[in-house]
């Protein structure tokens, strides 16, 4: 049995939904400028328990930033970390996730796999010929892996295409020039597919559980590495501050999810789209600090039961 009860995680959540007045909507992707405010959900998942989960539950949520982390362990388990890591660093950022600047500095070396220019080098690496296809394999080996129903959302593609970004564009373009890769349009396009994969948050709870359940002992050193680097790069430049807060990897994205785990225990995955101004949900962070902190005064929430 969860030893957190959804009476308990209710009162938890109002007064973690007060806090979203805090923060915005993103404007860059048309779509994401349009999501209701007051949407929520959450699902709370342990490796042996049964789920609890509250609010729209049902909703269709782009994924974003919170597929770093997972074409970070696709990439690692079909490639290796050697293979890998010579497209990008280890190093946390104190720049925004999208930031050009932090890449100039580093004469287009990608610090991190969980900003912006890190991905769009990894999506590099995706097998397939096109964009299309390398975003359909990938998709195919998360459901297949996390048991979840991933799709590719076509309406949130349309919309973040309608919107060039050109700030991804000039981070592609000086990932060519320092030779990371080749072709900087099929990256880019691939980075926003990927971006646009889509599921409830059920769907995203299974997937959070691929970093949790391990079916060999190869994966779960995959899993430790992506759980390192979450931890220290997961929330962009908050990333430090919340490890000495809530201290357990996190991924946010700008569609407004968290997806905390809970190191050999669970997961915890939240939808609130107003963001900080890192980009991160107001009302998710506040939350998951809420549940970690308190439940580890009340003894039993997250030890064996969570
Ligand atoms: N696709 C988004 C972008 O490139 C993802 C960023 C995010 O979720 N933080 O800006």
């Amino acid at each position: 049995m969860l030893a957190i009860d959804e009476q308990q995680l209710s009162a938890w959540i109002e007064t973690a939904l007060t806090q979203k007045k805090l923060g915005t909507l993103p404007t860059y992707v048309p779509s994401l400028a349009e999501a209701n405010p007051n949407n929520f959900a959450i699902v709370l998942q342990s490796i042996e328990n049964p789920i609890i989960s509250l609010g729209n539950v049902e909703k269709k949520l782009p994924l974003m930033s919170a597929i770093k982390p997972f074409l970070l362990l696709y990439l690692l388990c079909e490639f290796g970390s050697d293979f890998v890591f010579q497209k990008v660093g280890i190093e946390p950022s104190e720049k925004p996730f999208n930031s050009l600047e932090q890449l100039d500095i580093d004469s287009g070396w990608a610090r991190n796999p969980m900003i912006n220019s890190g991905a769009i080098a990894l999506s590099s690496l995706l097998p397939g010929n096109t964009s299309q296809e390398r975003c359909e394999n990938f998709c195919s080996w998360l459901n297949e892996y996390g048991k979840c129903q991933l799709f590719l959302d076509t309406n949130i593609l349309a919309s973040v295409r309608s919107f060039p970004n050109q700030n991804n564009q000039a981070i592609a373009q000086k990932l060519v020039e320092a030779g990371y890769i080749s072709d900087s349009k099929i990256a880019l396009d691939t980075y926003n597919q990927i971006c646009c994969l889509s599921g409830t948050i059920f769907d995203l709870a299974n997937l959070g559980m691929l970093l949790v359940k391990y079916p060999n002992s190869e994966w779960k050193k995959h899993c430790c590495t992506v759980k390192g680097l979450m931890t220290t790069c997961g929330l962009y430049e908050a990333s430090s501050s919340y490890a000495e807060k809530i201290g357990i990897p996190i991924k946010s994205s700008v569609s407004g999810i968290v997806l905390g785990v809970v190191p050999s225990t669970g997961i915890i995955a939240c939808y609130s789209p107003p963001l900080d101004k890192q980009g991160n949900s107001v009302a998710g962070l506040f939350l998951l600090e809420l549940i970690i902190r308190k439940g580890r005064r009340q003894e039993g929430i997250l030890t064996s039961d969570f």
